[in-house]
């Protein structure tokens, strides 16, 4: 049974049967779980059912095998927020619209200096506005590996303060309904909203719940990575954790790929947002999304050697197997046959080496000789001619006459 998760680059293959056959060390094999659940917990659905099934069976013969596509950290999207005639949330002394473009540029800065092999496409890198789906075409049209969406929020009461990680989904409460909705509602910036996204009403509570539902298929890594980042805000930002949080954002909606939408904090607190505009704090904050890139990026990589080294293994013990069966070819020299077993025939033909008697479809078959090398075989044969001129080589496999061109087939597949 195949299982493709998604169409990316770069196809992985896992035969089961090779990994049961491998006798996995419990490292690689927690290592391969996270892997997996990193993929899709589908998979780790039939993961585990596989194991059961080879359990019942009572066999590591069962005929399951696995299709994994190899995700890698290669793109990433930079979102600065809102944008050009969209000023996002507004406080005292500044729009979100500039504090999230400061922000995203000193995240892409970063992973542009530090992290070589990673590809930076920016939204935005200037007071422009950007259509919400506009924002995730250019991750999905670039084919990016994670969507990061720079925010800061803003709340009716003053005194809250701390940065929150969004991933999408349905909300668990009306705080997050509100930033959310907050947030969509940029949209009524944008001409023909309601055809873009498909009916989608920025006013409507209904229309944003039935939204909400539609979850995002990379919600697994998009949750790990914006569990990364809060730890870094807390950690290494000091920020107050407002914690990793579910909401229909229309930026998250269509990704394909891993996505968060991040506040980075309150506008609408005075000391938060003195803190958001200061270098420093402007600083710590991308130097903390970057640091979560890093680890993120550090995990992924771990767990694509690992899913290398069982392929390589599985290549390997694939090999040992092919030749085994080689190996156990053997070609001998018939020199002669009867119906019935004659009792002297050891003694007839011991000049020739030892002899062997092989029952083939009710006829004795007696054999000379033995060896894995055909060439050999024919050098031997030729010997015996002289005196036994019918004498022909035949391949035999596990106790067992099998074609001559079978034989070498297999010996040539082998090789
Ligand atoms: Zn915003």
């Amino acid at each position: 049974m195949w299982l493709k998760s998604n169409s990316r680059k770069n196809n992985l293959y896992l035969n089961f049967n090779s990994i049961f056959a491998m006798k996995l060390s419990s490292k690689l094999l927690k290592k391969l779980k996270e892997f997996i659940n990193m993929r899709h917990s589908c998979i780790n659905f039939l993961l585990t059912f596989n194991l059961i099934l080879a359990a019942i069976l009572g066999t590591y013969q069962t005929s399951f095998s696995q299709h994994i596509s190899a995700y890698t950290l290669s793109k990433i999207v930079i979102d600065a927020g809102h944008g050009g005639k969209d000023p996002g949330a507004v406080g005292k002394i500044s729009k979100e619209k500039d504090l999230t473009l400061a922000i995203a540029k000193k995240v892409g800065a970063l992973i542009e200096k530090n992290l070589k092999d990673v590809k930076v496409i920016y939204t935005r890198t200037d007071d422009t506005f950007i259509p919400l789906n506009e924002r995730s075409n250019i991750a999905n049209k670039e084919g990016a590996d994670l969507f990061i969406s720079i925010h800061c929020n803003a709340a009716a009461n003053k005194r809250v303060s701390g940065a929150e990680t969004y991933v999408m989904g349905l909300h668990r409460s009306e705080e997050n309904l509100n930033v959310a909705m907050r947030e969509n509602a940029v949209i009524s910036y944008e001409d023909g909203y309601n055809e873009t996204y498909e009916g989608y009403d920025p006013n409507s509570a209904e229309s944003f719940i039935i939204f909400s539902m539609l979850q995002n298929a990379f919600l697994k890594q998009s949750l790990n990575f914006a569990a990364i980042v809060q730890n870094d805000f807390k950690e290494r930002a000091k920020r107050r954790d407002r914690g990793v949080r579910q909401a229909g954002f229309l930026v998250l909606w269509k990704t394909s790929m891993p996505s968060v939408l991040i506040e980075a904090g309150y506008i609408s607190n005075s000391k938060e947002e003195q803190f958001l505009n200061s270098e420093y704090g402007q600083d710590i904050i991308a130097s903390s999304i970057y640091r979560a890139i890093k680890s993120y990026k550090e995990n992924v990589d771990e767990l694509n050697k690992t899913v290398l080294e069982l392929q390589q293994a599985q290549k390997s013990n694939e090999n040992t197997q092919k030749s085994s069966t080689a190996n156990s070819i053997e070609f001998k020299v018939q020199v002669s046959s009867s119906q019935n077993l004659l009792p002297d025939i050891e003694e007839k033909y011991k000049e020739f080496g030892n002899v062997s008697v092989v029952n083939f479809n009710g006829t004795y078959k007696y054999l000379v000789g033995g060896t894995p090398n055909y060439q050999e075989a024919v050098k031997y044969c030729n010997t015996i001619k002289s005196k036994v001129p019918d004498a022909f080589i035949v391949a035999i496999e596990n106790g067992n006459i099998i074609r001559l061109s079978e034989a070498l087939q297999k010996i040539n597949k082998s090789e």
